[in-house]
């Protein structure tokens, strides 16, 4: 029998897996529904979109979205070890000290940013320059500056600067308004995860017996402990034993989804499906969050974009140099402000660029030589919900993110806000003179309302769902500031769904930094 059982290897999963065998004091079994990240779009930076709807992504869809046109959202989640780190787009962000206070005045005791801010710093490996901020330089996550980014999305940063988004040199380690090319976990030309980082070395060692191709369908419990895992593999049941404990991380949709075919959940909902209840805990599956995001493109004047990142030429500098434009993330870079204009508040606008079309939620390949921008809302108000639509747990969830659709209509107003930013930053120099001009004034010359009904059928989320099992002091949240399963005992949730809210950015490196905590409180 292992002291601990780990459900899911993605980001928190990889960071626990290590962190928690580190001691050689307990045996680990790390369950992963996926099997090895080994494919060379894993680790080729631009290849993360071919991953889409292949045997690594659960290749989920949301139920049909009204600020969508009733049209459902294609949602990625990595499938193997690694998880979601293994398929996204690497960009690195510790994100906003506003949202990390927001939590702890929410009642994350102890998950301000005076608590978080020197994990981050712990865990990373800036190989990059130094700017305002102090920034970890021995940490097991390699992070590197983009230096394949293209000309497209520095023009983007350099038009960006010149309307007065010229905050600070880092983005990284406190306060943020301006416009960067991204960081991004890279070495050598090559992605580097979560997996690379800490689940890759951990299984070298003989107290963590890792687990694939197994999903996991129950949590088993005894006299109100979490004892058991059972999961499906290749159709045969098998169940596992855990003497201390088991930690779910399978992430924001799979942890409420366990959850709730384990009997904690909503009663009523539990009832109805007939799974016998263990905890009645209303919030599992409540709260959810995600970065609304409306890709506009606006074709180039030139034909060097990242349409070209396929040619053969492309190839061999990639294969044989590492560098060019399959070894960049192809979502190179972002500005942040606060729609208000006030350049001290938190932003609640994200600008995102890509150097190339992105077509049909990034499932086609470009047709056309363009630039796109996603206006996103950074600070979303909308709340949505995971359900379960039958009994079986292999049945995927119901997914509603209800995206742009808070009764005050506030987040329509942060994406009007951010269209016009969009409008301001294509008309200015140098990035202006690169695009297509007389498709570029036309996008300038209609309003935001028109450019947000044009293309609204293209919403999509930024693939940051969050906060469907809630971390707080009051008895309604699903976990407690120590990420304790509330109402059972030796159970944890250890993911992005335990955060309050989505933060103002790319979460991945928040969530090692939660999974890099809650081993000490597990330990
Ligand atoms: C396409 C894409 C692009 C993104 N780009 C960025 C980016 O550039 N920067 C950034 O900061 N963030 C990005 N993100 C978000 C970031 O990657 C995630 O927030 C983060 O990886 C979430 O970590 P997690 O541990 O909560 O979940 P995951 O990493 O998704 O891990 C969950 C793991 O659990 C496994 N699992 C689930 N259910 C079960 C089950 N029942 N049994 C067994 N195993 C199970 C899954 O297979 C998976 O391996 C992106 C995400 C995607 C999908």
């Amino acid at each position: 029998m292992h002291d601990l059982i780990i459900v899911g290897a993605g980001t928190a999963g990889s960071v626990l897996a290590e962190r928690l065998t580190a001691s050689g004091k307990l045996r680990v079994l790390l369950i992963e529904a996926g099997g090895r990240p080994n494919s060379l779009y894993v680790s080729m930076p631009a290849g993360f979109a071919q991953l889409f709807k292949s045997k690594f992504d659960w290749a989920l869809e949301s139920e049909p979205q009204s600020a969508k046109k009733g049209k459902r959202i294609f949602t990625p989640r990595g499938k193997m070890l690694g998880g979601s780190s293994n398929l996204n787009a690497q960009i690195h962000q510790w994100c906003h000290p506003a949202d990390f206070d927001g939590w702890e005045q929410a009642g994350a005791t102890g998950w301000g940013w005076k608590d978080v801010a020197t994990v981050f710093q712990f865990q990373e490996n800036w190989t990059g320059e130094q700017g305002e901020y102090t920034r970890g330089r021995q940490g097991p996550m390699f992070i590197a500056p983009n230096i394949n980014a293209h000309p497209l999305s520095r023009a983007f940063v350099k038009a960006a600067h010149s309307i007065g988004l010229n905050g600070q040199k880092d983005y990284n380690g406190g306060h943020y308004q301006g416009a960067w090319v991204c960081q991004l976990a890279h070495r050598g030309g090559k992605r580097f995860s979560a997996y690379n980082a800490y689940l890759e070395p951990a299984m070298r060692r003989s107290n963590l017996e890792v687990l694939t191709g197994a999903h996991a369908t129950r949590i088993g419990f005894e006299q109100g402990r979490a004892t058991s895992v059972t999961v499906k593999i290749d159709g045969t049941e098998r169940t596992y034993r855990a003497g201390k404990g088991i930690v779910l991380a399978c992430g924001a949709i799979g942890s409420p989804h366990l959850l709730m075919h384990s009997g904690i959940g909503p009663a009523a909902e539990l009832n109805r499906l007939g799974i016998p209840v263990q905890v009645d805990a209303p919030e599992v599956g409540e709260n959810l969050q995600d970065h609304p995001a409306l890709p506009l493109v606006i074709p180039t004047s030139g034909t060097d974009t990242m349409k070209n990142a396929t040619s053969l030429s492309c190839l061999a500098k990639y294969l044989l140099l590492k560098r060019g434009m399959l070894a960049s993330n192809g979502i190179e870079a972002f500005a942040f402000t606060h729609s208000n204009g006030n350049t001290d508040a938190a932003p609640d606008i994200e600008l995102l660029c890509a150097p190339f079309e992105w077509r049909c939620e990034g499932l086609e390949p470009p047709a056309k030589h363009a630039f796109c921008v996603a206006c996103i809302v950074a600070a979303p108000h909308s709340r949505g919900r995971l359900t379960l639509k039958n009994a079986d747990p292999l049945a995927p969830p119901a997914i509603d993110f209800n995206l742009l659709n808070d009764p005050q209509g506030k987040d329509v107003a942060i994406m009007l806000a951010a269209i016009s930013l969009f409008k301001k930053i294509i008309s200015t120099s140098p990035l202006s003179q690169l695009l297509d001009p007389t498709s570029a004034a036309q996008m300038a010359r209609e309003t935001e309302q028109a450019l947000l009904n044009q293309s609204a059928e293209e919403l999509q989320t930024v693939y940051h769902p969050s906060s469907t099992c809630r971390m707080g002091s009051d008895a309604r949240s699903v976990v407690d500031p120590q990420l304790r399963v509330r109402g059972v005992q030796n159970l944890w949730v250890v993911d992005a769904s335990v955060m309050p809210s989505v933060p103002r950015g790319h979460p991945n490196a928040v969530v090692a930094m939660i999974a890099q905590r809650a081993a000490e409180f597990i330990q």
